[in-house]
């Protein structure tokens, strides 16, 4: 705390994995020699940096980018870019340290990073999206690489941000290196299932958890937050398998659907016209807008499906869905609960996937992107999707396991944390002290 100030983000995140590794670390004594711990906390490299850009008025603005290149052990730097105006180092540290566990999970030798900037793309212009990003990768194209670190989308980042930051990439370093970001257009170099992915392998590890407890998602009623990618396609996932989902929401507050949110108009609302929740209802009769409320509040909903941001879910929310029937939470967003969340979730005894495993979804998936990009390949959308769930199940298998060896059968916070700290600590050892 004293070395990482006003990050407490960062600090919940270390917290919650240092606390489960109790036993695996007394187990190995190298893990101790090597000083893995002391050196895991600390980022392998944080570039903060100042980015200029003109505004529609000729005005000049100046944001703050950021890239924690946190560690390297298993493979390049890994992990998506955040523009919103949360953001900062803590913020950064926090989800960088996250996805260190979560990409050794996917099995796909990546290593962990993240990025962003305290911009906020709402209102903005194209022009001046485009500005910021190109101002945005002037700094940023030097220290990244198709086998040094490879940025994603993230919350405020999707398919036109990766472009503009991809073309000035290109036209700074003259090279058309596919493989520099994931999330690319399907046209040049993207990978079909990417969109979908962290949304589809939530469901997946869901549906894994149903299934290990002889239930499956059909006919259950399901509350989601967020409405942006990972909601929408989690949205989408869940209804294919029966299940219908009663809400939807944004920070402006919470949509109620009871009977079932219809898709196409929520992809029509935030993909095509980048509108807000509040135009779903008035589009859509069945549903009623709570201004400045949380989904958490409804008094419908089985399983919860967290795809906002992270402390989305606070104690007193925590408690609503346990007095509601909640079974099961999958977080699709990265930290959505609390820590007072994940205790009252463990009191009353509701099924709780963190994020780093079931929402490992997308990351695999942009290193399936990143596969396809070396062979100068395009599977198909079949192809991809079958990969995520072999990778999804075998993430939720892999913690089981882990949890079972620990002796706390069903903890899927404590197998993801050992099962994925045992990957990065063993290559952490094997490389030596750097
Ligand atoms: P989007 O930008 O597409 O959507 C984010 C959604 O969350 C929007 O509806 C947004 O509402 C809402 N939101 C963001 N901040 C807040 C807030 N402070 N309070 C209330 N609502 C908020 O982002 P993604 O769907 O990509 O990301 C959602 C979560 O999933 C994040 O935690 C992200 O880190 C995580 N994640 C994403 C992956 C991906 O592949 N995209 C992969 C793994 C995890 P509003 O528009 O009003 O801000």
């Amino acid at each position: 705390v004293a070395r990482n100030p006003v990050e407490p983000e960062f600090h919940q995140a270390v917290h919650e994995v240092i606390e489960s590794l109790g036993k695996v670390i007394t187990s190995r004594p190298e893990y101790g020699d090597y000083a893995v711990l002391e050196r895991l906390v600390e980022p392998e490299r944080q570039i903060m940096f100042r980015v200029p850009w003109v505004d529609d008025k000729g005005q000049v603005r100046v944001n703050r980018g950021f890239r924690v290149e946190f560690n390297s052990a298993l493979g390049p730097y890994k992990g998506g870019l955040r523009f919103h105006p949360s953001v900062n180092l803590g913020i950064i540290k926090f989800l960088g340290f996250e996805q260190v566990f979560k990409n050794a999970l996917t099995g796909q030798q990546i290593g962990g990073g993240k990025g962003g900037s305290d911009f906020n793309p709402h209102g903005k212009s194209d022009g001046e999206v485009m500005r910021f990003c190109q101002s945005f990768m002037t700094e940023l194209y030097r220290h990244i690489g198709p086998n040094t670190d490879v940025p994603a989308g993230d919350i405020g980042v999707g398919g036109r941000e990766i472009g503009y930051l991809f073309g000035q990439y290109k036209r700074i370093t003259n090279r058309f290196d596919a493989g520099v970001l994931t999330g690319k257009s399907l046209g040049w170099g993207g990978s079909l299932a990417r969109p979908e992915a962290t949304g589809y392998g939530t469901v997946r590890f869901a549906q894994s958890m149903l299934e290990n407890k002889g239930e499956s998602l059909e006919g259950k009623s399901v509350l989601v937050s967020g409405s942006g990618n990972v909601a929408i396609y989690a949205i989408e996932r869940a209804q294919s398998l029966g299940a219908k989902v009663v809400s939807i929401s944004d920070s402006s507050g919470a949509v109620y659907d009871p009977d079932g949110i219809d898709l196409e108009l929520l992809k029509d609302i935030k993909e095509v016209r980048r509108g807000r929740v509040s135009d779903y209802v008035s589009r859509r009769r069945s549903a009623d807008f709570r201004s400045g409320k949380k989904v958490w509040a409804i008094e419908e909903g089985e399983v919860a499906l967290p795809c906002a941001t992270q402390n989305e879910i606070t104690s007193h929310d925590a408690r609503k869905l346990a007095n509601n029937g909640v079974q099961l939470v999958a977080e699709g967003a990265n930290m959505p609960s609390t820590p007072e969340a994940i205790d009252i979730y463990n009191t009353a005894g509701i099924m709780y996937a963190p994020g780093k495993a079931a929402n490992a979804g997308g990351v695999a998936t942009s290193a399936l992107e990143m596969q396809q990009n070396s062979a100068r390949q395009q599977w198909t959308f079949e192809k991809t999707a079958d990969k995520l769930d072999e990778i999804m199940i075998n993430i939720h298998d892999t913690c089981l396991q882990a949890a079972e060896e620990m002796g706390e059968p069903g903890d899927y916070v404590l197998g993801a944390n050992v099962a994925s700290f045992r990957l990065v600590a063993d290559a952490m050892v094997e490389q030596g002290i750097c």
